[in-house]
């Protein structure tokens, strides 16, 4: 039988409630067997300096999925040490397969207006649905500019839960003021002993030794 997978893939900087509805709503309408959550190596249209570590939004990533028999989280662009693209990493998880797979590929629409940029991006839809979780309210403008045979394996799925963004998570650390219910405990917990977004720019807070 042909298991149908959710790929997920987001820079998680952090990993937020929203994230976690969303993958288990596409699971549902789509019916998936499961989704891997596969946080952004090196992305190739971001300077490194201004996100977390890829370590970092891993282990967030592995915390807030524990114990979801559904949801697991894969290294491989963290692994792969050069830049990352979706291609590449679809190819590999069909061919690391003995069994037959058909993938679901779940990003948000803003990521995936600007797909025409992306490697080979016309070979997407031979490897996989494309699928975008957007937030209620969200302008969905733009999808009429991508070209047809995107369109045509784009399918697009309003989480009505989904208001949450990790931008406003680190905005909120950044001025101390409280994460708690938009990230799991443990998430939330790691932040803290990072010292995670405690500044503009990326990576945990070192500690002073004077
Ligand atoms: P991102 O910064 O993580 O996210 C862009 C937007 O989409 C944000 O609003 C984000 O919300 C939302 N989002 C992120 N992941 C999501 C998910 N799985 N489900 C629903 N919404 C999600 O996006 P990115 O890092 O640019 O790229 C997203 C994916 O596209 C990654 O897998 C990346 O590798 C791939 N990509 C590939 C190429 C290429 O192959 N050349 C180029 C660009 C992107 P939050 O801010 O709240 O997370």
């Amino acid at each position: 039988m042909t298991e149908k997978v959710g790929i997920m893939g987001g820079t998680f900087d952090p990993i937020h409630y929203g994230h976690l509805l969303a993958a288990e709503e596409c699971r549902r309408q789509l019916r998936l067997d499961c989704a891997v959550f596969v946080p952004t190596g090196e992305p190739p249209h971001k300077k490194e300096k201004t996100i977390t570590s890829p370590e970092d939004r891993y282990a967030m990533t592995l915390l807030a999925t524990a114990g979801v028999r559904e949801f697991s989280v894969s290294r491989t662009e963290i692994d792969r040490g050069r830049p990352s693209h979706t291609v590449d990493t679809l190819e590999e998880f069909l061919e690391e397969s003995a069994s037959a797979r058909e993938l679901f590929f779940i990003t948000g629409l803003d990521a995936l207006l600007s797909i025409d940029t992306w490697k080979d991006y016309m070979r997407l839809p031979s490897l996989c649905t494309l699928v975008t979780a957007t937030r209620p309210g969200y302008s969905v403008r733009g999808v009429e500019l991508l070209p047809p045979e995107i369109r045509t394996a784009l399918k697009l799925i309003e989480i009505p839960q989904f208001a949450i963004s990790s931008t406003e998570i680190r905005e909120r650390v950044r001025e101390g003021r409280s994460i708690r219910f938009l990230v799991p405990r443990l998430v939330e917990n790691y932040i803290e002993c990072r010292g995670l977004y405690r500044r503009l720019s990326g990576g945990p807070v070192k500690e002073r030794s004077d």
